[in-house]
Order: structure tokens, then sequence, then C-alpha cells
């Protein structure tokens, strides 16, 4: 596991964004507009004008930027890769918040036994601890790809500036492991604001988000529910998120995984990374 990479190519020129924030300005320079009329309404400024318009317009605002946060699949502020239509008899399975050393291997040994490639959203700070296991990822055929730093759970508030330079942190500490830059990320819990689409665009990433998720990302995390989430989304095309950073002694990902795959072969699928996903079908 210690050895080096077989393959070692850096610097890589950072791959061309896709997609681009769409609305972000838009919202923001609407909020700022719907602020100063609230505050016109309560007098800030002098005259007073009627409250009840301009404080519900500030409140849809509010809510429409809101669940543009929570529900990235609405597409409110970036267009992250949700599925990719059109494909055979293949999926991704993706697997976040690691590395970690005792999850991670049980994960590899479990792909290399079907035969899967997946993808592996790993932690900045983590990766930097476990640079072996990073080299074992990319031995296994997966991929590596970039979700965040440090995980911060209030991600979509912090500016694009700083996030830009976190995950640049994070992209080269899995470029000197490995010899490669992650060219996908995934924002913590992901949250997609205008700052979070913007510094992935700045450091040349791509953002995913998914189609199915397990809902695993804690230790306590119900097995049969998160199955059963996560069964209905096991489809060809589909992004399938599972957790391999999370738990103490038990890892959810690591106990549904055997079932997860078992699932897959009765329904013809195998998992591939995503740029191979990507290359089996045209468009997301
Ligand atoms: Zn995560």
């Amino acid at each position: 596991m210690d050895a080096p990479p077989a393959v070692r190519r850096l610097p890589q020129p950072p791959p061309v964004p896709v997609y681009a924030w769409r609305f972000g300005k838009a919202v923001l320079a609407a909020l700022w507009l719907a602020a100063v009329v609230a505050a016109a309404a309560y007098g800030v400024f002098g005259a007073t004008i009627s409250v009840g318009l301009p404080v519900a317009a500030l409140a849809a605002l509010l809510a429409w930027v809101g669940a543009g946060v929570r529900f990235a699949q609405l597409g409110v502020f970036a267009r992250p890769l949700l599925r990719v239509q059109g494909v055979r008899g293949q999926l991704a399975l993706t697997f976040d918040d690691g590395p970690h050393p005792v999850h991670t291997p049980k994960v590899l040994a479990l792909l290399a036994l079907h035969g899967h490639r997946a993808t592996f959203f790993v932690i900045g700070e983590r990766a930097s601890r476990h640079p072996a296991l990073l080299r074992a990822i990319v031995e296994g055929g997966h991929l590596i790809a970039n979700h965040s730093l440090r995980h911060q759970p209030w991600t979509p508030a912090l500016p694009a500036s700083q996030l830009a330079r976190e995950w640049a942190a994070a992209n080269r500490t899995i470029a000197e492991a490995t010899g490669i830059f992650p060219r996908w990320c995934r924002a913590p819990v992901g949250l997609v604001s205008p700052p979070v689409a913007e510094a992935a665009r700045r450091c040349g990433m791509l953002l995913v988000h998914w189609s199915v998720t397990a809902r695993d990302g804690v230790a306590w995390a119900d097995r049969e529910r998160c199955w059963s989430r996560l069964s209905r989304g096991l489809q060809a095309g589909a992004i399938a998120v599972l957790h391999d950073g999370v738990g103490g002694e038990n890892c959810a990902a690591v106990d549904l995984l055997p079932r997860v795959l078992d699932d897959m072969r009765a329904r013809g699928l195998v998992s591939v990374t995503l740029d191979e996903l990507l290359v089996s079908g045209p468009s997301q």
C-alpha cells in the first residue's frame, strides 16, 4: 500500500468547467433590493411605506435562496451533475467523507471482489493524514474527488475566495499523493450557494450532486431505512451516495455495501467512475 503510485501526472491542466452559477448574482441583487425596501418600510430612511408587501417579498426571496442552497437539484445557483442519461447497465457509486483508515479499505475490498469501480469524495484534512489510502484507491482503479478541505456545514455562507483557497489545498494534497488532480467536487452536505459554485469554477472543478442518497452520513443511521432509500434509485445512469468516512467501529456504508452489490448484480448493473459514466452517456 505504501508503494509510490505507478503513474505520476503532475501537474495536469485543470479541466474546463461546463457550467457556471446561473442565477446567483440576480438572486443576491434582488435580496439586497428587498432588504433596502424592507428597511424603508420600517422607516430606516425616514418616511415609512406599507410594510406587508416588501416583507412578504423578502420572505419569499429568502425561502427561494434557502431552497436553492438546500436542494442543489433545483439548479438555482449551479447545475451540478445529478445523473447521466442514456446509459445502459452502469451507475456510479460514490463514497463521501473519507478516507477512513478502517472503513475505506473494507469498501475497497468489497468493490474489488465484485469488479466495481467507484468515486471517492475525500475531505482534504483527512486525505493529508492518509496518503497511502489515497494511492490504494487509485491503484484499485477508482477515482478521487474533492469534498472540501474541512467539511464545514456552514460552507455555503463562506466567501468564494476562502473556499477556493481551501479546496485548492485539498487538491494539492490529493495530487501530491496520487499524481492526479481531482476533476469533480461535491459540496459538504450537498449545499450549493453562489460562493460554492464560484469556488468550484475557480478551482477548475465540476460540481456533482447525486440522484440517490442512502442518507447514511451519521454513525447511528438506521440500516434498513438507508437501504430503502438507496434501493429505489439503483438504476442505470444513477449517481449514488454512501459514506465511508463516518462511524466508529461500525460504518453504515460497509454494512450496506454487500446488499447493494448483490442487488446491483441482480439488476445487471455495474459501478464505474464518474468519468467512465460520462463517457457512456451523452448528457446529464
Ligand atoms: Zn460529506
